[in-house]
């Protein structure tokens, strides 16, 4: 999973991710590199660099879990482009295991100061060199899965009430500053408690997590964004969408739910599981910058819900 970025992608999917890890193996000694990468190729992909401005490029493009970097090379050195690394959002999380053949003192703490997670001298052990590189892969992987469980929620996969009310908050910002429509949609399962009594808490959250997938499902720009932000209630952010963009969106999901067609023994207003929707938009045109928070907008989309409920629900009003 990648981490979403406010910029890059708001949307908390599943990318695509390569079958093997990625190994950037980074050495101007020629015959250093065509060893290590016959020796890794048969677990990893494999990419190599001579020198540390090309390595720097290919870390940049992504997809690289680890490297493996030579100190003395032409131009930039070693610890020079493990400090670069360091500093640049779409780098800094990959670990640098340092490997260098002119050792003084001062080497080892020179390297782990730059940013290394680890350090070796050559000539390498490999067999050592290959416990370091996976156990270093598995704990960049247990650090991206912590990260990833702090703005998903568990059940349902969605984006957690935490991470879509800081979207929320920079949304509104941007569509002030860019002076583009923003809509929010609240949306509330009906009669859910009714269906928890009757088919049991289990048969509830799975309800649950086929409902936010079918929301989500019908999202398509990258960033719109769902979250569930209480027991049974779900947020639409849609930027750069108007009152009637939102509303063609929302008909679909209320579309997709009938489709889905989850039965519901207890509801009042119909035998599926439905829902009701609070519809909210900010126009440019027709607010002064000042009118817009988060606060308001989402006050005025849980009016709305609240009005679909009283309307008999299976609807959304806006
Ligand atoms: P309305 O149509 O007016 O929205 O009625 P409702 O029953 O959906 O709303 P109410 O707020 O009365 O009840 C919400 C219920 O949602 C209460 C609880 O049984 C259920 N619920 C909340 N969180 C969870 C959860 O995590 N899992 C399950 N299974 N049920 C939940
Ligand atoms: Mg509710
Ligand atoms: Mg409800």
């Amino acid at each position: 999973m990648i981490y979403p970025s406010f910029s890059e992608s708001a949307n908390v999917q599943e990318p695509l991710q390569p079958a093997n890890p990625t190994l950037l193996i980074v050495d101007d000694d020629l015959s250093t590199l065509s060893g290590m990468e016959l020796f890794f190729s048969v677990q990893y992909d494999t990419v190599t660099c001579d020198n540390s401005e090309s390595a720097l490029a290919v870390a940049q493009q992504g997809h690289v879990d680890l490297i493996l970097l030579d100190v003395n090379m032409p131009g930039m050195n070693g610890h020079e482009l493990c400090a670069t690394l360091q500093q640049r959002a779409t780098t800094k999380n990959i670990p640098v295991i340092i490997l260098t053949g002119s050792i003084d003192d001062n080497t080892e703490f020179n390297s782990l100061n730059a940013g290394a997670v680890d350090f070796m001298p050559k000539p390498v052990d490999l067999q050592t060199l290959r416990l370091k590189v996976e156990n270093h892969m598995k704990l960049a992987r247990h650090r991206r899965e912590l990260s990833e469980m702090s703005y998903t929620d568990a059940l349902t996969g969605v984006a957690n009430r935490r991470y879509i009310e800081k979207i929320l908050r920079r949304e509104c910002q941007a569509a002030v500053r860019t002076e583009q429509p923003l809509s929010l949609a609240i949306i509330d399962i009906d009669n859910f408690k009714d269906y928890n009594d009757t088919l049991g808490h289990q048969k509830g959250d799975q309800c649950l997590a086929q409902v936010a997938q079918t929301l989500k499902g019908t999202l398509r720009r990258e960033n719109d964004l769902i979250g569930r932000f209480g027991g049974e209630e779900f947020m639409v952010i849609l930027p750069n969408t108007d009152l009637a963009g939102a509303e063609g969106i929302v008909d679909q999901m209320l579309t997709k739910l009938r489709e889905a067609a989850v039965l519901h023994p207890a509801s009042d207003c119909s035998n599926l599981v439905s829902v009701s929707v609070g519809i909210a938009s900010y126009s440019p045109d027709l607010l002064s910058d000042d009118e817009l928070n988060a606060d308001a907008l989402f006050a005025q989309a849980d009016d709305k819900l609240y009005q679909a409920k009283q309307n008999g629900k299976d609807c959304y009003c806006s």
